[in-house]
C-alpha cells in the first residue's frame, strides 16, 4: 500500500520553487507507446510480454496519442520522444512517427534495435528522427542474451544496428551496467564508442518496477552491482568521474544539509517535460507514479495536467520525522538517487529512504574523500 502525500503549498516563500513555478512552460514530452516487449530484460522496470493481449487492449490508439501530441504543441512541446517497451511491436509504429514528424516534433525514437528492418530504415531516411537510442546489453551473444533472456535477440540487434548504420542514421549506444553484463563492462563501452562518437553513457543505478511486481523487482535487485563495484566503474571512466569530482564534490556540505523548503520535488520534473503511459496516465517523469502523482487522461486534459495538476504535485511536502532527519537534511544527497520517485519505488512511501540508494550515495561520497 503507498503512503498517501501531504498536499499543500509550502509555507512562507521559496526562491527556487517560485522561480521553478514561474518559468514552467513545457519543451519536450515522452509517449510510452506500449509497455510490451519481445525481449524480457532481467533488470527492466517496465516490460511486459509482447503478446499480453490485456496490456495491448488498454493502449492509447494512434488518434488518441495524434490528439495528446496537439495539445502538447499548443502548450510549446517541440520535441517528442517515443519509447517502450519496444514501440516497434505496434503495428502502426510508422503510422504514429510519421503522423508526430508532420505535426512539426523532432522526434527520438528508443528502441533495442532487434525488430528494425528495411522499411524502418526507408522511414527514418525519409522522415529523419532526432536520434535513434539503442541499448546494448552484451557484446557476445551469450551475455547479451543472459540479460535478454531471449533467444535470438543478440543477432537480430546487431542486424538492426547494421541497417541504421549502413543508411547513415544517426544512432545512440547506451548501457545498463548490470551483475548479468558487468565483465562485459569495458568492451561495451568499447563497442558503443566506437559506433556513438560523441556520446555514450552507461547507467549502474537500476530502478524497480512500474508495476512493482515482487518476483521482478527480486530479479531486477540481484542485477544491481554492489556500491564498490559502481564506484570502481565511475572510477574508470574519466569523464563520468570528472564529472562527478565538478559537480558533486562542492555540493557536499560538512554538517546537515539545508533542505531550503519542505516540498518533496526539488528537480525540474514536470517544469519542460512530461510523460504518457501506454494506457494514457499522465506522469511528471518516467519513474513518478505514486497514485497522487498520476492523473488519468480519461478524464480530463493534458492543459489541466498541464496548468492545475502539475503545480499541485510540485506542492507536496513531508513532515514525517524520519524523512525530516535523513534525507531532508542529508549533505550527500546530491550523490544518491533520492528523489520521491525512487523513494516511493524503492519503500512505497515518497518520503522514505533508499537503502540502497543510501550505501552508493556513501561509497561515492568516500570515493571523493567526503569524511562524517
Ligand atoms: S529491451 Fe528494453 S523494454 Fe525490452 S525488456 Fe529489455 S529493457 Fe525492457
Ligand atoms: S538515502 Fe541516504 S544518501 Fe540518499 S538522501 Fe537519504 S540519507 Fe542521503
Amino acid at each position: 500500500m503507498t503512503t498517501p502525500l501531504v498536499t499543500r503549498k509550502p509555507l512562507g516563500s521559496f526562491d527556487l520553487w517560485e522561480t521553478m513555478e514561474k518559468g514552467r512552460g513545457c519543451v519536450s514530452f515522452t509517449l510510452e507507446l506500449t509497455a510490451r516487449c519481445n525481449n524480457n530484460c532481467r533488470h527492466c522496470y517496465i516490460n511486459l510480454p509482447a503478446g499480453d493481449t490485456c496490456a495491448r487492449e488498454k493502449e492509447l490508439s494512434a488518434e488518441q496519442i495524434f490528439a495528446i501530441a496537439d495539445e502538447a504543441v499548443r502548450l510549446g512541446a517541440i520535441w517528442c520522444t517515443i519509447t517502450g517497451g519496444e514501440p516497434l511491436l505496434r503495428p502502426d509504429f510508422a503510422g504514429i512517427y510519421v503522423g508526430l514528424k508532420r505535426k512539426g516534433l523532432l522526434v527520438s525514437v528508443l528502441t533495442n534495435a532487434a525488430l528494425i528492418n528495411e522499411s524502418h530504415v526507408e522511414l527514418f531516411r525519409r522522415y529523419p528522427p532526432r536520434d535513434i537510442e539503442v541499448t546494448v546489453y552484451g557484446v557476445t551473444r551469450e551475455t547479451y542474451e543472459r540479460v535478454t533472456r531471449c533467444p535470438g535477440s543478440f543477432d537480430a540487434c546487431m542486424r538492426g544496428l547494421d541497417l541504421l548504420h549502413n543508411a547513415g542514421i544517426k544512432v545512440r549506444l547506451k548501457a545498463m551496467a548490470i551483475r548479468s553484463n558487468f565483465h562485459e563492462a569495458e568492451q561495451i563501452a568499447a563497442f558503443s564508442r566506437a559506433r556513438t562518437k560523441d556520446y555514450y553513457r552507461f547507467d549502474p543505478l537500476l530502478h524497480l518496477r512500474m508495476d512493482r511486481d515482487p518476483a521482478r523487482n527480486a530479479e531486477i535487485r540481484q542485477e544491481r552491482l554492489s556500491p564498490e563495484e559502481i564506484v570502481a566503474l565511475e572510477k574508470a571512466d574519466p569523464e563520468r568521474s570528472e564529472s562527478l569530482k565538478k559537480n558533486c564534490h562542492e555540493y557536499i556540505s560538512d554538517g546537515p544539509g539545508d533542505p531550503g523548503s519542505d516540498i518533496l520535488i526539488t528537480c525540474g520534473a514536470g517544469t519542460s517535460s512530461f510523460v504518457i503511459s501506454p494506457d494514457g496516465k499522465f506522469r511528471l517523469c518516467e519513474s513518478l507514479n505514486h497514485p497522487d502523482c498520476v492523473y488519468d487522461l480519461a478524464n480530463g486534459s493534458i492543459e489541466d495536467a498541464w496548468h492545475r495538476f502539475i503545480p499541485k504535485v510540485r506542492a507536496m511536502t513531508s513532515c514525517r520525522k524520519e524523512y525530516r532527519e535523513t534525507c531532508h537534511v542529508c549533505p550527500i544527497i546530491n550523490l544518491c538517487m533520492w528523489c520521491p520517485a525512487h523513494a516511493d519505488l524503492e519503500t512505497g512511501m515518497p518520503d522514505g529512504q533508499t537503502e540502497y540508494f543510501c550505501r552508493v550515495a556513501h561509497a561515492r561520497a568516500a570515493a571523493l574523500g567526503y569524511k562524517k
